[in-house]
């Protein structure tokens, strides 16, 4: 077995379980060079539960779900701000911290989410449906957002559309989400048909082949999932929620029903607890990587800009979000 290379060793202890000591050689000169470049150029890396470990553990200043990027991107003390995740995050970065420069290392990280709804879509449905709210799930562009009253994350959704005080809400893009909300609160819903492509090739067979395969597993299913999956769950929550439920209950064995690297995040602070790990993998969120997040860091790119009459209308849709 190759020995992980001294200068990292510090921090290739906090993964030692999750990354082979071969992998681990072919990350530690990014990971030197992305910690210098941080510190010359006074730059923060926000990382979603998406990815990978040697960027979630070791480049990594705040980590967390989509809600705990844009809270924590509010109250960032940098100039500039590195977005590890996909291009919805950075722009919800951006919208926040209009002053700071913010960077995604690839601008095709993209998400089918955001792909499935346009501002235009947006401006019909107010046409078609008078006077209903528009709730926009955060995982959709600044345009989008600039015609929607409030946005939500899988955290905070089913208190956003309480907080309207309305009888019905129209809310977007993803479908499962809308559905799984309705299935929690009397406010009726409109939803669109949006879909996470990760999380709806989950199914409930596929829980049920592991309950047979693995006896006694607690099953957590992201709300992004078909109804029906939740259904079968022993649990349903955001990232963040999924990530305390395994912090709390502790179980012996549990499988998130979620994209592949979560269970890696997670399984590093809890190395009593058995992951199962038949995961999807989000191809957008897999394009970062250390190498373009040091190019990053290297050549100021991609910087993330948003027309400012956008920009002004979508922040307020998200602020009105951050004050509940
Ligand atoms: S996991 Fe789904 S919702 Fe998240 S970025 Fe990938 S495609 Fe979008």
């Amino acid at each position: 077995m190759t020995a992980a290379p001294p200068s990292a060793a510090y921090l290739y202890e906090r993964v030692r379980r999750v990354i082979p000591p071969i992998e681990w050689s072919s990350f530690t000169n990014d990971i030197e060079a992305i910690l210098a470049l941080k510190r010359e150029r006074k730059a923060v890396i926000l990382a979603h539960n998406y990815q990978t470990p040697e960027i979630f553990h070791c480049v990594a200043d705040i980590v967390g779900d989509s809600l705990a990027l844009a809270r924590n991107a509010m109250e960032v003390d940098a100039d500039v701000i590195v977005l590890a995740g996909v291009h919805f995050m950075a722009e919800t970065a951006k919208l926040l911290n209009p002053q700071k420069t913010v960077l995604i290392p690839d601008l095709g990280a993209g998400c089918s989410l955001a792909d499935s709804i346009t501002a235009e879509d947006i401006r019909l449905l107010r046409q078609r449906y008078p006077g209903v709210p528009i709730v926009t799930y955060v995982n959709t562009s600044a345009e989008v957002k600039a015609e929607s009253d409030i946005c939500c994350t899988s955290g905070n959704a089913k208190a956003v559309v309480e907080s309207l005080g309305v009888a019905r809400v129209i809310m977007l893009p993803d479908e499962y989400l809308a559905q799984n909300i309705a299935a929690q609160t009397d406010v009726e819903i409109i939803a669109w048909q949006g879909h996470c492509e990760v999380h709806e090739r989950f199914t409930p067979a596929d829980i049920r082949q592991l309950r047979e395969d693995h006896p006694g597993v607690s099953v957590l299913a992201h709300p992004e999932c078909p109804p029906e999956v939740v259904a079968e769950a022993d649990f349903s929550g955001s990232t963040a929620a999924m990530s305390d439920y395994v912090g709390r209950e502790k179980p012996a064995r549990v499988v998130l029903m979620t994209e592949c690297s979560m269970s890696d995040n997670v399984a590093v602070a809890h190395p009593e607890v058995d992951f199962i790990r038949p995961c999807n993998l989000c191809p957008h969120m897999k394009r970062i990587t250390l190498a373009n997040i040091r190019s990053a860091l290297e050549e100021n790119r991609h910087l993330v800009t948003i027309d400012p009459q956008v920009a002004d209308r979508a922040r307020q849709a998200v602020e009105r979000m951050l004050a509940i």
